[in-house]
């Protein structure tokens, strides 16, 4: 992977800036009265996060937690474990989680039945991208960016062994 020629560009980053105002609006239209705690899944997400927050003009939290499903490959290893979890109480708050992209699913099921056991308020989920020919376990997604082809994608925080996540488009990578 040491050459940009293999990059070929899925969303440029007009088209990635038109998606977050929509999700932005959706999110807006149902979060505003309800000072909801936004849980981010790094690292994939910090630079969705970033844009998406700034696009949200109500009172809301940000968290993240940090899980490991992928070792340094591009597979998933189908366990989950929480590297870093939350650092304030989430129940009976209104939770929304927001993670790059939904592939197999297992990280944010995982996430989810984690999150349910505190006892939130409501709990839904934002993704950047949905990967729908991988998923392995169900997942609904309530705010949703992007659905994408069953590539490997880099850019816009994504990453293949820690590059590329500076890149502002998306991108995927050819075999
Ligand atoms: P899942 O558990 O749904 O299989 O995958 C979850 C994680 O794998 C996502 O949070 C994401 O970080 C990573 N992932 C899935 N597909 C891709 C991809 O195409 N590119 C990158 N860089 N990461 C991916
Ligand atoms: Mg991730």
């Amino acid at each position: 992977m040491d050459s940009e020629s293999r990059l070929r560009t899925l969303f440029p980053r007009a088209e990635i800036g038109a998606a977050i105002s929509r999700l932005a609006e959706e999110i807006t239209r149902d979060y505003q009265d309800k000072r909801p705690v936004l849980i981010g899944i790094l690292k994939g997400v910090f630079v969705f996060m970033a844009d998406l927050v700034r696009q949200l003009d109500f009172p809301l939290e940000v968290e993240f937690v940090r899980l490991s499903s992928y070792g340094s490959g591009r597979e998933t290893s189908g366990t989950v474990d929480v590297v870093q979890g939350l650092s304030c109480p989430i129940k009976a708050r209104h939770v929304l989680v927001v993670e790059d992209i939904v592939d197999t699913g297992i990280t944010v099921a995982f996430l989810m039945d984690y999150l349910e056991k505190q006892e939130p308020a409501s709990r839904r989920l934002c993704a950047l991208a949905d990967k729908p020919s991988r998923r392995r376990v169900p997942v609904n997604i309530d705010y949703l960016g992007f659905t994408v082809p069953n590539k490997f994608l880099v850019g816009y925080g994504l990453d293949c062994d820690e590059q590329y996540r500076n890149l502002p488009d998306i991108s995927f990578l050819e075999d």
